[in-house]
């Protein structure tokens, strides 16, 4: 399979009057054709700001991406003008969003904002355009479609917006579909209905996804490849089966240990201890050795690069340096 979204060295930064917060800094992920990657960490970690980077969404002045490639099926997105990242965003690659209530306009109906993307970008009449969005409000399993077609966003439930952000999202056959933790604010019933149809369009027009999320579960049940962000940086990447059977950073082994087990009594959920670093506060170290039990001397004063350990997961740890002395 080729890539077809590689991000290189990407560094989106924040200016603010307590300093710089480099929200995502020198990330590098691959997405090939037709995969489904994860982006998986805690609130802060940079998992938004990085498809925030790709949709060409950090506006200045305070925020810009200043440095790095975000290579799509073979052009750097970074080096497009407004126009040509309009052209591609909503198109080529469509993003949903997680509160589908703040992403939808309340004041146009469903139908208005379906047929909109179909006409700008498909270059559809509007005739053909409502008919084509009555179909995309079935497709993604909501009956009435003629009625939903006029309805507003506030007389429609939680779920059923975000079925009709999909319906926005996939209304032009996009190759990539960003997915920003597309069901934390739904129960978890409607979560595994939403899930289902992301995987039946995948399926249907190898359409690849970048999903974001913080949980496990829906990573376990989604994800081809896992990427683990902290404090702005890749800590860990590999297939979600070795990832999961055989996690090697510390910060992924406690996140893969806060997770609760089934059919397993547990008195208390195990928390990784400590907080995410102050952002304003980073030194060049490893920024998880506050809240690492295998914190060496290293760890305080050197950044780990990201390298290649067994079954062809990249870490970013001091563990995995021969040359260390681990005490
Ligand atoms: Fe822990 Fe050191 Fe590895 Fe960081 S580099 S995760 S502090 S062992």
């Amino acid at each position: 399979m080729r890539d077809l979204l590689e991000i290189e060295h990407l560094r989106t930064y924040f200016k603010t009057e307590d300093g710089v917060v480099k929200a995502v800094d020198d990330v590098g992920l691959h997405v090939r054709q037709g995969e489904t990657v994860c982006i998986v960490g805690e609130s802060g970690s940079g998992k938004s700001i990085t498809a925030m980077s790709i949709m060409g969404l950090i506006e200045g002045p305070a925020g810009k991406v200043n440095s790095g490639h975000i290579w799509f099926d073979g052009q750097d997105l970074l080096s497009f003008n407004k126009n040509e990242l309009r052209a591609v965003r909503g198109n080529e690659i469509a993003m949903i969003f997680q509160e589908p209530m703040s992403s939808l306009n309340p004041v146009l109906t469903i139908g208005q904002q379906l047929i909109e993307p179909l006409i700008e970008h498909q270059k559809m009449n509007k005739k053909l355009a409502k008919k084509r969005a009555i179909e995309l409000i079935g497709e993604v399993g909501i009956s009435r479609a003629e009625q939903i077609f006029t309805s507003y966003s506030h007389e429609l439930s939680g779920g059923m917006l975000q079925r009709i952000m999909i319906a926005i999202a996939i209304s032009c056959r996009p190759k990539l579909l960003i997915a920003d933790e597309p069901t934390t604010a739904l129960d978890v019933t409607i979560q595994a209905q939403i899930l289902d149809l992301l995987r039946k369009f995948k399926a249907d027009s190898q359409m690849s996804i970048l999903l974001i999320t913080h949980d496990l579960g829906v990573v376990a049940e989604m994800a081809d490849y896992v990427v683990v962000m902290y404090a702005g940086k890749v800590v860990e990447e590999g297939e979600v089966v070795e990832l999961f059977q055989n996690p090697q950073h510390p910060y992924t082994r406690g996140l893969l240990k806060s997770k609760p087990v089934i059919n397993q009594r547990q008195d208390e959920l195990y928390s990784i201890p400590g907080q995410v670093p102050n952002p304003l506060e980073l030194k060049e170290s490893c920024y998880f050795h506050d809240r690492c039990e295998h914190c060496m001397a290293i760890c305080r004063t050197q950044e780990p690069v990201l390298k290649n350990v067994a079954n062809g997961q990249k870490v970013a740890c001091w563990l995995y340096e021969e040359a260390v002395i681990h005490v």
